[in-house]
C-alpha cells in the first residue's frame, strides 16, 4: 500500500465515522511522520495531505528545514505533539505552527516570549491528563481553567483546545468514554466564558470513537506511514 492509498482509506475511514455520529463538520487529518523520513512526508505532502505532527524536536527540524526551501513545503502546518521542555520553546516558537502539548504556564510564558513578532500567534492546545493513574502528562481537569485563563492572557499564543492522550483501549464505547471526557471538559470551560473549539484526540486505533465524541484535530500516525521501529 502507498501513503496515498492509506491516506484514502483514513478519510474513508473519517466519512463512515461522520456518517455514524451524524455530524457534518469534518476533522483535520494531522499526518503524525515522528521517526519517518522525509521521503514519506514528500508523498503524502503530493497526494494533498499539509499537516503533519512531530514528537522529537532536533528530527522535526531537519525536516522542517529541509522543506523550507522547497516550493511544495510552503503549504506545510507543522504540529508538535511531543513532550515540552524549557530548552526547546525558543526552536518550538520559531519553527512551528501549533503546539498541542501544553501543561505548565511557564512553558507558555517562554513560548509566548519567544515567538517572532512576523508571525502569527502560535496556536496552542492544553493537555489534559484523563487518567492521572497512567500516564504523567498533561494536567489535571480541575486545573484546566486557571491554566487556560492565563494562557488565554498571553499575546504570542493564540489557545485553540484541548488535547489528550487517553489509556489504550479497545472496546469502542469505552474508548469513546473517554473522549466524551475531554469534550465534557471543553463545554464546561466554554460555560465559563472561554473559546475552545479545538479538540485533538484521535490515533490509528481509536480514530472511530475521536470522531463520534467531537475530535476537530485527529493525529494519525501508523495507519498512514506504517508501523514505528
Ligand atoms: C505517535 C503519536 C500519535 C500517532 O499514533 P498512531 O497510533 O501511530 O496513529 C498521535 N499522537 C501522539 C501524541 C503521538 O505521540
Amino acid at each position: 500500500m502507498s501513503i496515498a492509498d492509506n491516506l484514502l482509506k483514513i478519510h474513508q475511514r473519517i466519512d463512515q465515522a461522520l456518517i455514524k455520529a451524524a455530524r457534518i463538520d469534518r476533522p483535520q487529518l494531522i499526518a503524525v511522520s515522528k521517526t519517518k523520513p522525509v521521503e514519506l512526508i514528500a508523498e503524502a505532502l503530493h497526494a494533498g495531505q499539509f499537516a503533519f505532527g512531530e514528537n522529537y524536536l532536533q528530527d522535526a527540524l531537519t525536516k522542517i528545514k529541509y522543506f523550507k526551501d522547497k516550493k511544495e513545503g510552503e503549504k506545510i502546518e507543522w504540529h508538535f505533539i511531543g513532550a515540552l521542555q524549557s530548552n526547546k520553546t525558543r526552536a518550538l516558537a520559531e519553527h512551528f505552527d501549533w503546539v498541542h502539548t501544553l501543561d505548565r504556564v511557564k512553558i507558555a510564558r517562554r513560548l509566548s516570549e519567544q515567538r517572532p513578532h512576523h508571525l502569527p500567534p502560535l496556536k496552542v492546545c492544553i493537555q489534559v491528563n484523563l487518567s492521572a493513574e497512567t500516564t504523567k502528562s498533561g494536567i489535571r481537569p480541575q486545573e484546566c481553567l486557571t491554566l487556560a485563563q492565563q494562557v488565554v492572557d498571553l499575546p504570542g499564543l493564540s489557545l485553540q483546545g484541548l488535547m489528550a492522550i487517553p489509556e489504550k483501549l479497545t472496546v469502542f464505547d469505552q474508548q469513546l468514554t473517554q473522549f466524551l471526557k475531554l469534550k465534557t471538559l471543553r463545554d464546561e470551560l466554554e460555560q465559563a466564558g472561554l473559546s475552545l473549539p479545538a479538540l485533538s484526540m484521535g490515533m490509528s486505533a481509536d480514530l472511530e470513537a475521536a470522531v463520534c465524541a467531537g475530535a476537530t484535530l485527529l493525529r494519525i500516525g501508523t495507519d498512514i506511514f506504517g508501523a514505528r521501529s
